[in-house]
């Protein structure tokens, strides 16, 4: 099976590969001497377990970027991209390669520089209560018995405390029009 999907894969061209590989070719003949090892070859496919052994070169660096960009939902994380890679595959030194990609996706560093542009940075601290208040509103909510369909949330800002008051978003439009 594990064969077949190599194939599928379109993996053949790795198994002329692995006489070139420091730390392949020694497993490729010599077969019967070793029973115990954990290295199997079939079709020309090298096998550790049931993984897969990718010779060193850019298929390597390939698979990783692949894996780790993933679908939809991708640029997973080292832990993650080393947990499906090595569910599947073997080579030594995975997890420095996995890093090296990674840290160089610049995909992945873009998010990260602006995470860090848009980081939490502190309000000013009021001298004294309701210096600085700032308010937010919460709308399109399903409509009470009372008919009020709006939340605001006034914060004062030397005291963190929310003030939540609920009413009729339209009273609440009134009340900003006379603030203005
Ligand atoms: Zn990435």
């Amino acid at each position: 099976m594990a064969v077949m999907e190599a194939r599928v894969l379109g993996f053949q061209f790795i198994r002329e590969l692995y006489q070139h590989d420091e730390d392949f070719k020694h497993y490729l003949y010599d077969q019967d001497g070793r029973r115990h090892s954990p290295y199997t070859l079939q079709e020309g496919f090298l096998f550790k377990g049931n993984k897969l052994c990718i010779p060193k070169g850019p298929i390597q660096k390939l698979l990783v970027k692949k894996e780790h960009r993933g679908g939809l939902a991708g640029h997973f994380g080292i832990n993650k991209t080393i947990d499906m890679l090595k569910e599947h595959f073997f080579w030594s030194k995975m997890d420095g390669d996995i890093y090296d990609v990674i840290f160089m996706c610049s995909i992945c560093q873009k998010a990260k520089s602006q995470f860090h542009q848009g980081l939490y940075t502190p309000f000013p601290i009021p001298n004294g209560p309701w210096e600085d208040v700032s308010m937010d509103f919460i709308v399109s909510l399903p409509r009470t018995q009372r008919g009020k369909d709006a939340i605001m949330v006034k914060s004062i800002m030397q005291l963190m405390w929310p003030i939540f008051t609920s009413r009729k978003l339209s009273n609440f439009m009134a009340y900003l029009g006379a603030l203005c």
